[in-house]
């Protein structure tokens, strides 16, 4: 935050740094609005630096899909008020390209088969299918297809990131995968951070005794895999370098939050956000949302240095679900947590959730949110929008389980996309004194 400001105005407020929030405002930049973006940490540090488009659909029959974009028309056809039902196939692919250029000029380049969801192994031994991955995830990609004779390697100061549990799981998939533990270079400590391991690989000098101890216990190893902590802010080049200095193609394998990856992430957008001339205020709160006369917003801000005030034309709610913020269930049902916006949910609590914890149909709560229109207006009580400009992006959305279907990214990314293509700026109102 910069310090002093008490008073601050902007076009478009965009409420959330998580994903959605980030990508709104990635895109309002495209679009030249002046923007400001308010939020606290998402699950973005939870997450694994994947990016689903859609795996599964219906969730009744756990059908899973090679094809995301026919899984989208089919989910269209069946499920009509899915936020995925009111974003085209050409603006989800377009949000997608326009996310991912962009990460690559931040140095953080992601892979994909266009037309394709791949298969990656991830933490515990587990295979998750994807839509696009880190570049320096999609060896692994490669690998698992062939599978090829591979070494998995961890580390003795990492927790919960087990070589051996990841071989012995995948064993039936991938016969013959080879494991190492080594010391982490440079440690002194029995257990550390992941964050800290990728930060010490910064160094050369423990990038060359990492590729030493690997290289002595390759093998005939095609590959190896590594936990995903191979760099924090230049992980490209430290991949690469890595990578050289072994000789094999190198890929990590997602850990269990909080991740790196979601670090990286973070890292990139805040950098390349802020170079688009996107004002960020993080570890911002938004308390209130106040209507004006003049059918302005007024945003009521808490942060570390004080309070703020922020004035905008228009409000993009990306607020999250439970674990964001954006809703809040208690004893008399789901609420959304700013403006108590009308809340799709289950009649009655008894039926927030299935018997089985882990039913694959999901819990009916999950697919709690705000019921919006096509322009991705949040609608009120009489069904008509609640503001001409406040509109709501990304997993605060109803109707919709991400977990489930595998589409949390994308679904951020396709409704982030739309909600900033469907705000018109009012004429006449901007570069007025004092905004
Ligand atoms: C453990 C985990 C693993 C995941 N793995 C994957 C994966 O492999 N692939 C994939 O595609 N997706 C994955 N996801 C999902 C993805 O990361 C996002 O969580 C999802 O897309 C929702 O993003 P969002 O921006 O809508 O919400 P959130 O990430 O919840 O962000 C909401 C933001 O709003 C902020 N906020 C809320 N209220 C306020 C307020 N009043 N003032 C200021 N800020 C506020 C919150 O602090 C937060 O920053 C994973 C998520 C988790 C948790």
């Amino acid at each position: 935050m910069p310090t002093g400001v008490k008073e601050i105005g902007c076009e478009l407020a965009i409420i959330g740094a998580g994903i959605a929030g980030l990508s709104a405002a990635l895109f309002a930049a495209h679009r030249g609005i002046e923007t400001v973006l308010v939020g606290e940490t998402g699950e973005i540090l939870f997450a694994s630096g994947l990016m689903d488009l859609l795996a599964v659909h219906p969730l009744e029959e756990g059908k899973t899909w090679d094809d995301p974009w026919a899984a989208l028309t089919a989910l269209r056809r069946d499920i009509p008020e899915h936020p995925f039902a009111r974003t085209p196939t050409a603006d989800v692919a377009a949000a997608f390209d326009a996310l991912l250029a962009f990460l690559k000029n931040q140095g953080l380049p992601y892979r994909r088969r266009p037309d394709r969801n791949v298969e990656v192994p991830v933490a515990m031994g587990a295979v998750k299918r994807t839509y696009c991955t880190p570049e320096t995830v999609w060896n692994g990609v490669r690998a698992l297809e062939e599978k090829q004779p591979c070494l998995i390697v961890d580390f003795d100061q990492l927790r919960g990131f087990s070589a051996r549990q990841i071989a012995s799981t995948l064993e039936p998939r991938w016969p013959g995968l080879r494991t190492a533990r080594l010391p982490f270079p440079g440690g002194t400590f029995s257990q550390q951070y992941a964050e800290q391991l990728a930060m010490a690989l910064e160094a050369p000098r423990n990038r060359a005794s990492l590729a030493c101890d690997i290289r002595a216990c390759l093998g005939t190893a095609r590959s190896v895999g590594l936990p995903a902590v191979l760099g924090l802010y230049r992980t490209e080049m430290i991949f690469e370098d890595l990578q050289k200095r072994i000789g094999v193609p190198l890929f990590e394998i997602p850990i269990l939050p909080p991740s790196v990856a979601g670090l990286r992430l973070q890292d990139a957008f805040h950098r390349g956000l802020a170079a688009k001339g996107v004002r960020l205020l993080p570890h911002h709160r938004v308390r209130g949302i106040r209507y004006e006369h003049n059918g302005h917003f007024i945003l009521d801000i808490t942060a570390l240095d004080g309070e703020h005030t922020l004035n905008a034309d228009a409000v993009a709610l990306a607020s999250g679900r439970f674990l964001g913020g954006g809703l809040r269930g208690d004893r008399n049902g789901v609420r959304e947590t700013l403006l108590d916006l009308p809340v799709y949910q289950p009649k009655e609590r008894a039926a927030w959730h299935r018997q089985d914890f882990l039913d694959p149909r999901g819990h009916p709560v999950n697919a709690a949110g705000l019921i919006i229109d096509d322009q991705f207006r949040p609608l009120g009580h009489d069904g008509q929008p609640v503001h001409e400009r406040l509109f709501a992006a990304g997993s605060v959305l109803a109707h919709q389980n991400w977990m489930r279907s595998k589409c949390g990214v994308g679904l951020s990314v396709a409704t982030a996309y739309a909600a900033v293509n469907a705000y018109q700026p009012i004429d006449g109102t901007r570069g007025e004194p004092g905004r």
